[in-house]
């Protein structure tokens, strides 16, 4: 039977900011190692974005060898701790693994973990082997797509220099993903792994205000990999956006995550948040909000417009935050928010919704009930519908062909319309996962490594 992952209770959990999972006992990891058949022709490998031999390291594991599993795993991939906690295995390799056929899949994702973790005690520094090339590469946007390409390009033995516009490198890693998720302390870590290898992080730097790609380039970089990622919050676009106390997820989570606001005053940038909460969205997203917000004591209420069975969110994450006692307000969408006399939020102004026909996502189009309008009770709203590329690089960069949906536009082998300068992660695809960034960062350090060994 497939080992289920432990995890706080509830009750418990709801209280504090402490992760969630507690991953497996050392005599779950054997026994869910024991159930892989060691595939000749393994479908799961396929189904990873960055190729990990996941038999070969389920087989360490079975052999009670943690630490050489996590080296197997770290042939492929540079942030395992990370991935083993946020990857949405049911639709990557556990998705592939043949006892779908019979059952239920090997749990990928916990014994990866499981593996990773024994670095949170045991020291493990690989450091990159390799006589150091002359060649540097500029790599912008810290994100699992920057730190992938980053990584793999100093295992080559090229000078990496990382540049973040934020103060903390990790992109969404770091200021999205809450710590009852993703503790920073292992985000910190696998961060610590890619510096080991020689990869200078440079924070506080805004490529294409701070420096141009122009710039790069005098500067020696004969190439750079853009990994800005799709951080531009969207909006509802309805009357009342801009009061005080409405927050496009975005800037929720990154006073929460980074600034750390659920530790004021330990930390002194508290937010300023009421006591009715009202979450807008079905996603991922909106579901990292909701919970936070419960954490805080925050009397919540996630508003969807479709049905639970339409969420794109995780179903175990829709599940988690059912058992912390979230409260759901479905087919329904806001179309106003009321302010008082000054100009806090004082309530939302919603209209019930019904299914139609499916509409170009495949789900059931929602469509308004004429004269259902009604007044939800809330001082604060937080908007979580979406994230759009960020814009400001293919705004200030003559001749970077930009694609209609904000995306930069790359050919097949990531490069751009500028040569030398590549492209990967949310930055192309828009707002994807961890592990799609990953496996671009990946592909991006092979594509810079043969365009500067060609050049040469
Ligand atoms: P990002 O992670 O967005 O990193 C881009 C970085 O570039 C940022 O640090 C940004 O500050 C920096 N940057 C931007 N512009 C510049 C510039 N001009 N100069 C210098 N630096 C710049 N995916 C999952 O697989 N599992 C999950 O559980 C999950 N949860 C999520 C929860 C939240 C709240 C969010 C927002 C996303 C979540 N995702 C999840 C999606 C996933 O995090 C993203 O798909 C992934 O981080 C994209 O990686 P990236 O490297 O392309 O960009
Ligand atoms: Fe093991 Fe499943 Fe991969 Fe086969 S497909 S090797 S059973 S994890």
């Amino acid at each position: 039977m497939r080992q289920k992952v432990r995890q706080q209770s509830p009750e418990e959990r709801r209280k504090n900011f402490s992760e969630v999972s507690l991953g497996l006992s050392d005599e779950q990891a054997k026994t869910e190692a024991k159930r892989c058949i060691q595939c000749k022709q393994p479908k799961c490998i396929e189904g990873c974005p960055v190729g990990i031999n996941i038999p070969a390291f389920i087989n360490l594991i079975l052999q009670d060898k943690r630490k050489e599993a996590l080296v197997k795993i770290k042939e492929k991939n540079n942030l395992p701790a990370i991935c083993g906690r946020v990857c949405p295995q049911e639709d990557q390799c556990e998705k592939f693994c043949v006892l779908n056929k019979t059952g239920e899949p090997i749990n990928i994702g916990a014994l990866e973990r499981y593996a990773a973790d024994y670095e949170l005690v045991h020291s493990l520094q690989l450091t990159a082997h390799r006589k150091k090339l002359d060649s540097k590469v500029a790599v912008v946007g810290s994100g699992p797509a920057g730190l992938t390409a980053a990584a793999d390009l100093a295992k080559i033995g090229y000078q990496v220099w990382l540049f973040e516009s934020l103060h903390i490198a990790g992109g969404v890693l770091s200021y999205g993903i809450p710590e009852f998720r993703l503790p920073k302390v292992i985000v910190r870590k696998e961060m610590d792994y890619i510096s080991g290898l020689g990869v200078q992080i440079h924070t506080d730097i805004l490529v294409g205000r701070t420096f141009s790609l122009d710039d790069l380039f005098t500067q020696g970089f004969p190439a750079i990999f853009l990994a800005v990622g799709a951080g531009l919050p969207q909006f509802l676009n309805i009357s009342g956006e801009n009061l005080s106390r409405v927050y496009s997820a975005n800037e929720f989570l990154t006073r929460i995550n980074l600034m750390k606001a659920y530790r004021f005053p330990e930390y002194a940038t508290p937010i300023n948040i009421g006591d009715k909460v009202a979450v807008i969205g079905g996603g991922n997203v909106a579901f990292d909000c909701a919970r936070v917000a419960l954490r805080l004591e925050k009397d919540t209420e996630l508003i969807y417009r479709r049905t639970e069975k339409e969420m794109p969110a995780r179903q175990e994450e829709v599940e988690n935050a059912k058992a912390e006692g979230l409260k759901f307000r479905l087919l329904t969408q806001p179309v106003r928010i009321l302010g008082d006399e000054k100009g806090f939020v004082s309530g939302l102004e919603c209209i019930k919704m019904e299914l139609g026909q499916p509409d170009s996502s495949g789900r059931r189009r929602p469509i308004p009930v004429k004269d259902s309008n009604f007044i939800l009770d809330v001082d604060t709203v937080i908007v979580a519908i979406g994230q759009k590329p960020n814009p400001l690089i293919g705004k200030v960069t003559p001749g970077l062909k930009i694609n209609p949906n904000g995306t930069i536009w790359v050919n097949e082998n990531l490069t751009t319309s500028i040569p030398g300068v590549f492209a990967g992660g949310d930055i192309i695809t828009g707002a994807d996962t961890v592990i799609s960034a990953m496996g671009a960062g990946k592909k991006a350090a092979v594509e810079i490594d043969k365009y500067i060994k060609g050049s040469r």
